[in-house]
């Protein structure tokens, strides 16, 4: 039987619209789906561990990183760089791997335009209200940054279109089941599926 070249997934959603919790919450639904871990130059937040929330590098250190070409894409976001390795992502997909990618909208397209396939998923808030009282209550930035979040919310709220999949996270626990469901969805599409169970599909066809 052969391995099934692995599926990327890319979730992004305006900060503060869940994504962190749901993807967090989908990785521990689905252990076979492995979070790709990018490279930042912004300075770690509390209870961040380095080489499982991001690999914290600084300026120096990333730009020699992309002058190498060690990035499969990088943008900057609110001032700092973020950026995700290719050379993990190349391996792992080569071992049959599904990957997520949690990152920004700049990055999401850079991805595509690599690896057309990617499934897009874009996580939205109920309202802009709701968004800002969880930005409020999550308490980890200030008054100056949740503005400036709530604005860049809009934009990116304008690319909808772009994305395969819309979910919108309004009650936690239907919108964890909707995104397990995309990527269980991706993982029985004829052309995975003959992949992974092509041999018996064709003893049947030849058993007459
Ligand atoms: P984002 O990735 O665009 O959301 O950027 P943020 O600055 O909003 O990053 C999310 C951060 O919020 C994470 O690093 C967490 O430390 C923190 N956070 C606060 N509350 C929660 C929560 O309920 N769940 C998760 N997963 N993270 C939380
Ligand atoms: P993001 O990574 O998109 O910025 P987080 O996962 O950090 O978002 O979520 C932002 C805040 O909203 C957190 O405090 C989180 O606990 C809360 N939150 C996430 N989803 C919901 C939901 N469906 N209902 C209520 N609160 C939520
Ligand atoms: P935070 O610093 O709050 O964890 O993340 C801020 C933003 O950077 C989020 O929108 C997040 O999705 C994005 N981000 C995280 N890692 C990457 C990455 O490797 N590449 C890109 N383009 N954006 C990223």
């Amino acid at each position: 039987m052969s391995q099934p070249q692995g599926t990327i997934y890319i979730v992004v959603a305006p900060s503060g619209a869940g994504k962190t919790s749901l993807v967090a919450a989908l990785l521990q639904a689905e252990p076979d789906v492995e979070l790709s871990v990018s490279y930042t130059t912004r300075a770690p937040r509390e209870g961040e561990v380095n080489g499982k929330s991001y690999h914290f590098v600084d300026r120096r250190q990333f730009e020699q990183m992309i002058a190498e070409g060690d990035f499969l894409e990088y943008a900057e976001v609110y001032g700092n760089y973020y950026g995700t390795s290719a050379r993990w992502l190349r391996e792992r997909l080569a071992a049959g791997r599904d990957i997520l990618l949690e990152i920004d909208w700049q990055g999401a397209r850079q991805v595509r335009e690599v690896f057309p396939d990617a499934i897009a998923v874009f996580i939205l808030p109920p309202s802009i209200a709701v968004l800002e009282s969880r930005l409020r209550g999550r308490a980890t930035d200030s008054e100056e940054v949740i503005a400036r979040r709530l604005s860049e919310a809009r934009s990116e709220i304008d690319l909808v279109a772009e994305y395969d999949y819309l979910i919108v996270n309004d009650d936690f626990a239907t919108a964890r089941q909707d995104l397990i469901s995309v990527i269980r969805c991706q993982r029985l599409t004829a052309s995975k599926q003959l992949q992974r169970h092509g041999s018996s599909i064709a003893a049947m066809q030849t058993a007459r």
